[in-house]
């Protein structure tokens, strides 16, 4: 099972994947968006991550709803209130004293995070947004616990679903947030969040094995 300890490798990794990536989810943003999306996203799980470390967390539920909140209080914009609400919904579906979770756990996670988005956002499936990363990453999470899959491996399905999600906003036109001023001139780029969503993703399946 992934105790606390995996959260806290998670946040970290994440850090610095979107810090090494920061570049690239500027340049994808100043394409369809404002630009702000590297510089937006990379301070926040920065924040995130210096908490985490000044703070004894107890249990997994504890460091993920410390994520959710610090990233609501610390990253503006579309993202910061999204992925806020992501980390708070995925620390909801985990029971209150749990030390370890399990593929259930981790796949409720994801389907809590996921609803967020939707809720929050006010979007669904197809609209090109993060919502695109998310959704298949815990449709297929769900999927491969009822086939007996363990959690990591669970974490590795949603990563390698949350990236060819992300690939596939390629050919979406965006629906919500600033890139649907663009409508139709938004297909052939992808969305930014859907790919900070595939690096986060991406983080929380490394840090599980
Ligand atoms: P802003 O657009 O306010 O500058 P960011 O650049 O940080 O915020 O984040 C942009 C990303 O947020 C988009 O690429 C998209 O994935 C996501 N997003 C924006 N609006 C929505 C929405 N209504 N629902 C879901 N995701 C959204
Ligand atoms: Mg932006
Ligand atoms: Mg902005």
């Amino acid at each position: 099972g992934l105790r606390t300890e995996w959260v806290l490798r998670w946040i970290d990794a994440t850090s610095r994947a979107l810090e090494d990536n920061k570049p690239l989810l500027t340049e994808l943003d100043s394409v369809i968006g404002d630009g702000d999306h590297g510089e937006n996203l990379a301070r926040g799980f920065a924040a995130v991550d210096q908490k985490l470390s000044s703070l004894i967390v107890e249990t997994p539920r504890q460091a993920l709803r410390t994520t959710g909140v610090i990233l609501l209080a610390s990253v503006g914009g579309a993202a910061g209130p999204l992925y806020g609400t992501a980390f708070l919904r995925a620390a909801k579906a985990i029971p209150k004293d749990a030390l370890e979770l399990g593929p259930q756990d981790v796949a409720m996670m994801l389907v809590k995070a996921a609803e967020g988005i939707a809720e929050r956002g006010g979007c669904q499936p197809g609209d090109k947004t993060m919502l695109d990363a998310w959704y298949p990453a815990a449709t297929n999470a769900a999927a491969a616990v009822a086939k007996g899959a363990g959690a990591a491996e669970v974490l590795q399905i949603a990563a390698k679903a949350a990236l060819s999600g992300a690939d596939g906003t390629l050919s979406m036109s965006a629906a919500k947030g600033r890139a649907s001023l663009l409508g139709e001139r938004s297909i052939g780029h992808k969305d930014p969040g859907a790919i900070s969503t595939a690096m986060i993703l991406s983080a929380a399946a490394t840090s599980a094995v």
